[in-house]
């Protein structure tokens, strides 16, 4: 049986040293450089409001000061890009965030780039030349750690990535190949996607496609990171067939208590990173 990643554990110890470098920076250099991040909400979409609420209060509980800016569903992209504009020059601002999806009107791919990199809490604005010491995309650099965490070093090892979205399955290439591991990436095109699974010694699943990896797909022995968030029966369930994974691998992640613990550490964490690189 495989060793169960407990992501809630070490996003509790991610949150406890966000707290305490909060005090650290606060204490060196005054209660002016406070984290505080600016988390927009355009529309209407039930799912983005309670989201932004619970970053809110993730915020709050590590000293983070939120500040919640909602706009309509008929919010234009000029005005959009010009109110990042304005938050890119507020001193009182460290941090960034416009939740995802935005109405149709608004490109994302523009609204992404209109927020300075400095200020881009997501990391989704990472370059491709990025070195490790960048922000990174808070589900790669939270699954980093979790492997870290559990001595699971992915240097020279074949690393599968299974999804190729800007925000997870591309960024986490980049993070294994700065780490120095072998990496394949699989999308909707791949043909025969188990001939690629099963060499992966690291398989990393990121599609939205509950159950999608059953366990003839895996290497014995393999380690298994499950990022998939599905609902198909109203309660979450992963891209990974857990129940019978969990026979096979050597270490897995569960849906939920894995990797999606560890996002939200992560969005904590890469706001105090750039709080300590900003100079108002
Ligand atoms: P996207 O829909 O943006 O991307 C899905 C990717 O999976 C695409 O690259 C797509 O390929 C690929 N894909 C789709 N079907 C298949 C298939 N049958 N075989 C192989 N590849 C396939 O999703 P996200 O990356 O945003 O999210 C993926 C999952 O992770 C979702 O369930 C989401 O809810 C979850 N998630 C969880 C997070 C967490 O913190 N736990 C954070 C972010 C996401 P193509 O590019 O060809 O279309």
């Amino acid at each position: 049986m495989a060793v169960i990643i407990d992501g809630t554990a070490i996003a509790e110890k991610v949150r406890n040293e966000v707290r305490s470098g909060i005090s650290d920076l606060v204490r060196e250099r005054g209660e002016a450089a406070r984290p505080s991040m600016a988390l927009i909400l355009v529309g209407n979409n039930m799912v983005s409001h309670n989201l932004v609420r619970m970053k809110a209060r993730d915020c709050e509980q590590v000293g983070i000061i939120p500040r919640i800016i909602e706009l309509p569903e008929e919010t234009h992209e000029d005005a959009l890009l010009s109110f990042i504009e304005t938050l890119n020059r507020d001193d009182s601002v460290n941090a960034i965030l416009c939740q995802l999806p935005v109405p149709q009107q608004i490109s994302t791919k523009k609204l992404l780039a209109a927020i300075d990199t400095s200020k881009d809490v997501d990391g989704f604005t990472a370059r491709i030349d990025a070195d490790k010491t960048d922000i990174a995309a808070c589900t790669p650099a939270g699954i980093m750690r979790m492997l870290r965490e559990y001595d699971i070093d992915v240097k020279g090892k074949h690393c599968v990535v299974v999804g190729r979205s800007n925000i997870v399955g591309k960024p986490m290439s980049i993070q294994l190949l700065l780490h120095d591991a072998t990496v394949t990436v699989c999308h909707s095109k791949t043909q025969n996607l188990s001939s690629f699974t099963k060499q992966a010694d690291i398989l990393i699943v990121a599609v939205g496609h509950a159950r999608l990896i059953t366990a003839d797909m895996v290497k014995e022995g393999a380690v298994v990171i499950d990022v998939g968030m599905n609902y198909p029966e109203g309660k979450p369930v992963g891209d990974v067939d857990f129940a019978e994974v969990s026979k096979r691998a050597s270490y897995i992640s569960p849906v939920p208590g894995g990797v999606g613990p560890m996002t939200r550490a992560y969005l904590l964490k890469n706001c105090l990173e750039l709080a300590k690189q900003y100079r108002r």
